[in-house]
């Protein structure tokens, strides 16, 4: 009997209290941004996570965009990012009227190659934007020296590496500030939301005010000033309760959540060993300094052609794969910005040959094991 499953790449993962949680915020009318939940996760972070002052946002893209004007970015500075991201890293920068230099990325993590990043610092260089692929580190040793030699800031964009580590700290806690995602396709979710953390404390005054559409309105609901204004520049980035409360039951199952992708990421690894010993494609490579969060499992095959015929037989299959980025350097607007095709060959080679496989709390293990034979079968 031919065995048939229909496998989606993603199932966003509820935990059964989200109801409850929402239930409280409403009961106790707090709908609006900063109320008892968002306080609790910014606790949360505090307690789990080290991180001294964080802010519960609209997504992780906001959490970019208020990164981009705490810096000050403007016309004429650049910021050193990777080509192999989501586009908010990039819109965040061009928002401001600032340049991106897309630096290279190394093909054994798809993170930005951080012996390539000194080349192209030049004395516009504000900040570097280092992006944690699928929740495994970036090198940010070699990271931070550069930012003390040319005294540069970092902006983490950790969207995808909640709960994951460099060496024995949190993703996010080690630049000068860290960006969350909580999009349904996160490993913590709550539709769309988001966190910035502010790890410098010379940012965090300016980080109240430009959250809270560049008014001093946090500190008046402290009691520090007896009314509020409009004293800098900024926009409507903080999320509501309603979310805050969502996120706050996810929260609550951290290590579950984390427990249960892990298991599925080991077993891809342990049914595709064999054929990474035979040269027929790579597996993840974790360095030994990365805690992973398992937010992405991907396989990387020879070609473009055999990535996308294999895609394609996996649907027939009734398991979905998918594969990104598309290069920001190579896009429609990346063109636009006057990049060229062809000045990153890693970050365009290994776009082409990645396939994303689905991983998510409730994969169970005989789906994981249809995947993985149906992937020898068609590959051998
Ligand atoms: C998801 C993601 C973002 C954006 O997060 P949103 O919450 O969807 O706005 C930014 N950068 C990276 C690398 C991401 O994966």
């Amino acid at each position: 009997m031919i065995r048939k499953m229909k496998i989606p790449f993603n199932v966003p993962y509820i935990t059964g209290k989200e109801m409850n949680y929402i239930e409280d915020a409403i009961t106790k009318l707090q709908l609006c941004g900063d109320g008892d939940y968002s306080k609790r996760i910014s606790k949360f972070m505090k307690n789990q996570f080290n991180i001294e002052k964080s802010f519960f946002l609209t997504s992780g893209s906001a959490a970019l965009d208020m990164s981009a004007i705490l810096l000050n970015l403007k016309k004429g500075d650049e910021v050193i990012m990777p080509s192999f991201t989501f586009v908010s890293t990039a819109n965040s920068v061009v928002l401001r009227n600032a340049n991106i230099k897309f630096v290279d990325i190394d093909p054994t993590t798809f993170n930005i190659d951080t012996e390539k990043i000194e080349e192209n610092i030049n004395e516009n260089t504000k900040a570097i934007f280092p992006v944690h692929y699928g929740g495994i580190s970036c090198n940010m040793d070699t990271i931070l020296k550069l930012k003390k030699k040319y005294n540069l800031k970092i902006v983490e964009d950790a969207a995808q590496g909640v709960n994951a580590k460099y060496l024995d700290k949190y993703l996010g806690s080690i630049g000068d500030i860290g960006c969350y995602s909580f999009h349904a396709t996160k490993n913590y979710i709550c539709g769309e939301g988001g966190l910035i953390l502010i790890n410098n404390p010379d940012l965090g005054e300016r980080a109240e005010i430009i959250r809270e559409k560049g008014t001093d309105r946090t500190k008046f609901i402290r009691g520090e000033v007896d009314k509020y204004s409009w004293v800098d520049i900024g926009s409507s980035f903080l999320g509501s309760e309603i979310l805050a409360a969502f996120l706050m039951a996810q929260l609550d199952e951290l290590s579950k959540i984390q427990y249960m992708r892990k298991k599925i990421f080991l077993k891809y690894n342990e049914d595709l060993k064999i054929l990474q010993e035979r040269g027929v494609l790579k597996l993840p490579f974790v360095p030994n300094y990365s805690t992973p969060n398992y937010h992405i499992y991907y396989i990387v095959l020879k070609n473009e052609q055999q990535r996308n015929k294999l895609m394609i037989d996996l649907r027939n299959r009734g398991i979905q794969s998918v594969f990104h980025y598309i290069p920001l350097h190579s896009s429609k607007m990346g063109k636009k910005l006057g990049y060229k095709a062809n000045e990153l060959p890693i970050t365009e080679e290994y776009s082409k040959r990645i396939l994303r496989l689905p991983i998510y709390p409730d994969l169970k293990i005989d789906e994981v094991e249809y995947i993985t034979s149906e992937i020898k079968r068609l590959l051998y």
